[in-house]
């Protein structure tokens, strides 16, 4: 367990987990990781440290962030809260999986602890702001776009960005992010730059003070990935084909369905951006559905 500032620790590990001090023997925590494990991990931080977990947020509904729930609400009776909509999700954990296979019945190799986790009911969050959550004062900051609904935390100036910027190492490691909507994510980067915190703890990755190096080396991640689509566009092609392409310029392997249909749902994002932007269009050819850039422009 990290100490970042004054009663305000993170458990570092694949996803990075909050746990915040509330000031009466207690701790709110923020993502649970993606499994009991790290559910039973993060208990034991807590408890190193004699703070009893009071409640949990997730920010988003992504399993690697909720799935370290099911364990703690076995043990513990406290309240979980989670984003409106993404909240859905914690209560049928199913659709992540679903809707990243277009809605059918989710193929069983998607089944997996990256994307499925157990069910946790969710007391919904509607909306960003101040609120006390078990005693203590936090600032929810809106920054969908990486997920259809995410709010990053903000206690003091420490800010948990949750997905909304990733570490300059995890940027390298996986060029292309996962997305559902560009311009919600390019906003979300601003929300972290102009969040006043003085640490920023992204969900992934190292914190940092640099919290412009942070946000321009997302914003340069994104745009890259933006550009690779609209350059895949240049010759006709179809979802399939635009996704080898743009894995082809970013060189990433898909050697799974999971990593597949994530990088898949990315390069929907920005097709659907791109050509809300009047950069690319859709049409249907004799039964297929292909992609073009707009050349005139
Ligand atoms: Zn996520």
């Amino acid at each position: 367990m990290i100490e970042l500032a004054r009663g305000i620790y993170y458990l570092a590990g694949g996803v990075n987990c909050g746990i915040l001090e509330t000031g009466d023997g207690g701790c709110l925590i923020v993502d649970t990781g993606n499994s009991d494990d790290s559910g039973k991990k993060l208990l034991k931080a807590c408890r190193a440290k004699n703070l009893e977990p009071r409640a949990i947020i997730n920010t988003h509904s992504h399993a690697d962030h909720y799935g370290g729930n099911a364990f703690l609400l076995k043990h513990l009776e406290i309240p979980v809260y989670a984003p409106i909509f993404e909240e859905s999700i914690l209560r049928y954990p199913i659709l992540e999986p679903i809707y990243l296979w277009s809605g059918a019945r989710a193929h069983k190799e998607l089944q997996n602890r990256f994307l499925l986790a157990g069910a946790s009911p969710a007391k919904v969050l509607n909306e960003a702001g101040k609120r006390k959550i078990a005693g203590l004062e936090i600032e929810l900051l809106e920054v969908s776009g990486h997920a259809h609904i995410q709010f990053a935390v903000k206690v003091n100036d420490v800010l948990f960005a949750a997905d909304a910027v990733f570490g300059q190492a995890i940027l390298e490691k996986h060029p292309l992010s996962f997305m559902v909507d560009i311009q919600l994510a390019r906003e979300a980067i601003e929300t972290v730059r102009a969040s006043g915190a003085r640490i920023v703890l992204p969900g992934h990755g190292e914190p940092t003070t640099e919290i412009d190096a942070l946000c321009d080396a997302n914003v340069a991640a994104l745009e890259r990935s933006n550009q690779a689509v609209l350059s895949a566009c240049f010759d006709v092609g179809t979802t399939p084909e635009i996704l080898a392409r743009v894995c082809a310029m970013l060189e990433v392997q898909m050697t799974d369905l999971t990593r597949y249909v994530l990088n898949q749902t990315a390069v929907l994002a920005h097709l659907t951006d791109l050509e809300e932007r009047g950069l690319v269009r859709h049409s249907i050819v004799r039964n297929v559905l292909v992609w073009q850039a707009v050349h005139d422009l």
